[in-house]
């Protein structure tokens, strides 16, 4: 069973001039499972993460498709509805740790007040043991804080014991260690997904750290310019990848690839798109890509749904290589 699926998921963000954000999305996330979604900046990570809880900003216009977490229709859900699925379903988890928790309220108030709303034990002691699964040392310090009192990286742990308290379905994590330093990133990292597997809860985790993608995630979906062009096992599309983009991805050094960076290895940059795309977004910049690519639409192929038309002839390539290289050997 899963727990996501996406169809064919098309977005505009409507303004002086349309900017199409989501260009058909498929995608699929099995129940327990954890998926990551890479890519470079701008290609729709943030407005997918987004519109899976309608949380999209106003400006933001569904074109066409249709998303199912647990079996639910999203887009068909109405006010009240809406907000039993965003209590029952869903945690969200974003970039800034501080932003995300609200800064009038102690940090000890707001857990009581996640706790009361899905009906569990709220006492003080019930709190202090939340922040020390989140390894949060001396909690009856921090309880009585407001949030611009802490850390970003204690902020970031009292964000996902917040989420994870309510035992959401699927947790939902835009670069939630992007603001922090390295050491701290890993272990907040690690706590996320311990907890979330302890509790058997879905992951889309967006990311850029490759690296702690291959680490902890099940699958990973590599987007470009509003569609999925690659997904599978970590392992496959980050150590084998099949779409060129992917490729050109996995080739770069994970840990020069940041917010806001391009890809040292791919000259140009991604298209900003007010419609959908005629051929392919990537072909533009493509090393391998050929006529056809500009004006073909690629469709999902058998082989990890790479969105490339040359996608079976490059396969075939690599073998013939693999052969070649035997033989020299
Ligand atoms: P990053 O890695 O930088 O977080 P992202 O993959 O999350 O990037 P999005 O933020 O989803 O990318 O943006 C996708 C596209 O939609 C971009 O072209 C972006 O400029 C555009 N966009 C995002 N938010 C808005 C908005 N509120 N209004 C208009 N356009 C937007
Ligand atoms: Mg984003």
């Amino acid at each position: 069973m899963s727990a996501v699926t996406i169809r064919d998921l098309a977005l505009d963000f409507v303004g002086a001039t349309t900017v199409r954000a989501l260009d058909g999305v498929d995608l699929e996330i099995g129940v327990g499972s954890s998926l990551a979604l890479v890519g470079e900046s701008g290609s729709g990570k943030s407005t997918l993460a987004s519109v899976l809880g309608r949380m999209q900003p106003r400006s933001a216009s569904v074109v066409r498709g249709e998303i199912r977490v647990a079996g639910i229709d999203v887009l068909a859900l109405g006010t009240s509805a809406l907000r039993r699925y965003r209590r029952d379903q869903l945690a969200y988890i974003a970039q800034d740790p501080i932003g995300s928790l609200d800064p009038t309220m102690r940090i000890g108030r707001q857990l009581q007040l996640v706790l009361r709303s899905t009906g569990q034990d709220a006492s003080t002691s019930r709190q202090r043991a939340l922040l020390e699964a989140m390894q949060i040392e001396n909690p009856d310090r921090v309880l009585p804080l407001y949030p611009h009192q802490i850390s970003g990286g204690m902020a970031q742990r009292v964000a996902i014991a917040l989420a994870m308290c309510r035992k959401p379905r699927l947790l939902i994590a835009d670069e939630p260690t992007a603001a922090l330093d390295s050491q701290v990133r890993e272990e907040v990292v690690r706590l996320m997904f311990e907890q979330a597997r302890s509790l058997g809860t879905t992951i889309l985790w967006l990311s850029h750290d490759l690296p702690a993608v291959a680490r902890w995630c099940d699958e990973v979906a590599v987007m470009y310019a509003g569609r999925v062009v690659e997904r599978g096992r970590a392992a496959d599309v980050l150590g084998a990848p099949v779409h060129p983009y992917s490729r050109a991805l996995a080739a770069t050094d994970p840990s020069r690839v940041r917010r806001g960076d391009r890809l040292a290895s791919i000259p140009g940059s991604p298209p900003v798109l007010h419609g959908e795309s005629a051929g392919c977004a990537f072909s533009a910049r493509c090393p391998v890509s050929v006529a056809a690519c500009a004006t073909t639409r690629p469709q999902p192929t058998s082989a990890r749904s790479s969105l490339c038309i040359r996608t079976d002839e490059l396969l075939r390539r690599d073998s013939e290589q693999r052969d070649q290289d035997q033989e020299v050997t």
